[in-house]
């Protein structure tokens, strides 16, 4: 079996390495924050006491971290308590697979470095949240050479049910920027559909069931539907603890519209979402909220 370090172990890097622990692998974890590490001690992986000492017998080296600064901090930094060192700790030739989502630039910054180490590295950001981390079901793009997916597909495999190789290193970040554009816009029409039906006279319920077999019908609705009721699992039903957070929803809409400014593509919907959320998550000031309590503050703006 595979030696794994896995090295971020939060809300989805945690579910995703007791996912390998099932599988029959051998991983070894480390996170900063003690809560995560005794979460996954739980789960049956064997807790490092640093980064570095996590990755220093391993074939392949997980990443899932928050940012790109954190990614690079984590490959490059002091090997301290700030997490750094992996690459100047691990054996020549591991496997280096970030599945955290950064911008595309990070990423292949990330990889240059790992290569230079004398490492192989590719990125594979996830699309499922949370549940598709628990159940095993994640979407992986993977920006990679051809040998490096073909060793790191078997893992890819128990952690989620699709694999799409969108090119070399940065192209599944750019997948993974594209796809959570969509994602920011919908979950923001869909949240101004449903505090307009409200003030229109509609029951959420009826809405729901119209724009769920209609040409409305998209992932936010029918999956993660930012209203109570129609979809039980949604977080709306939870308080709008996440899930996926909106600071990191505003982050990722942020890479893309890092991405817009670099490419000029004048995309006016995924730049204003990419604002609106941004103030979203300034406004919560560090409580941890779902993405899809944005509905919160439409119906705020609109004096509701
Ligand atoms: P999280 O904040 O729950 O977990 C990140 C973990 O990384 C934290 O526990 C933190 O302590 C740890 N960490 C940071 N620096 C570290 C270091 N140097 N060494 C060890 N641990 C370190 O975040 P999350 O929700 O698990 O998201 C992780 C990544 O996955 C993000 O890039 C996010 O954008 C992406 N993502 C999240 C979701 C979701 O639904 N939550 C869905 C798809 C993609």
């Amino acid at each position: 079996m595979t030696a794994i370090a896995f090295v971020g172990l939060g809300n989805m890097g945690g579910p995703m390495a007791a996912n390998l622990v099932a599988a029959g692998h051998d991983v070894t974890g480390f996170d900063l924050v003690s809560e995560a590490l005794e979460k996954a001690a739980g789960a049956g992986v064997r807790v490092a006491g640093s980064a570095a000492e996590a990755v220093a017998e391993a074939d392949v080296v997980i990443t899932m971290l928050p940012s790109g600064r954190h990614l690079i901090t984590a490959y490059q930094g002091a090997t301290d308590s700030t997490g750094g060192g992996l690459l100047a700790a691990a054996r020549p030739g591991t496997l280096f697979l970030d599945c955290s989502t950064v911008d595309v630039a990070d990423a292949r910054t990330a990889n240059t470095a790992a290569v230079e180490a004398g490492h192989r590295a590719m990125d594979a950001p996830v699309s499922g949240g949370v549940a598709g981390a628990q159940g095993g079901t994640l979407t992986f793009m993977v920006g990679a050479e051809e040998a490096d997916l073909a060793t790191a597909e078997p893992l890819l495999n128990v952690m989620g049910g699709k694999v799409v190789h969108c090119g070399g290193p940065g192209g599944g970040q750019a997948a993974k920027i594209c796809n959570n554009m969509v994602l920011g816009a919908s979950m923001l029409a869909v949240s101004e559909a449903f505090v307009l039906g409200e003030r229109l006279g509609l029951t959420h319920q009826a809405l729901y069931d119209v724009m769920s077999t209609a040409s409305g019908q998209c992932w936010s609705l029918t999956s993660y539907c930012p209203v109570p009721g129609p979809v039980p699992t949604s977080p709306a039903n939870n308080d709008y603890k996440p899930g996926f957070a909106a600071a990191l929803m505003a982050k990722d809409l942020g890479l893309a519209a890092n991405a817009l400014e670099q490419t000029g593509v004048d995309a006016l919907i995924g730049s204003h979402a990419a604002e609106i959320y941004r103030a979203f998550a300034d406004s919560l000031d560090g409580e941890p909220r779902d993405f899809s309590a944005i509905v919160e503050s439409v119906r705020e703006r609109s004096g509701q």
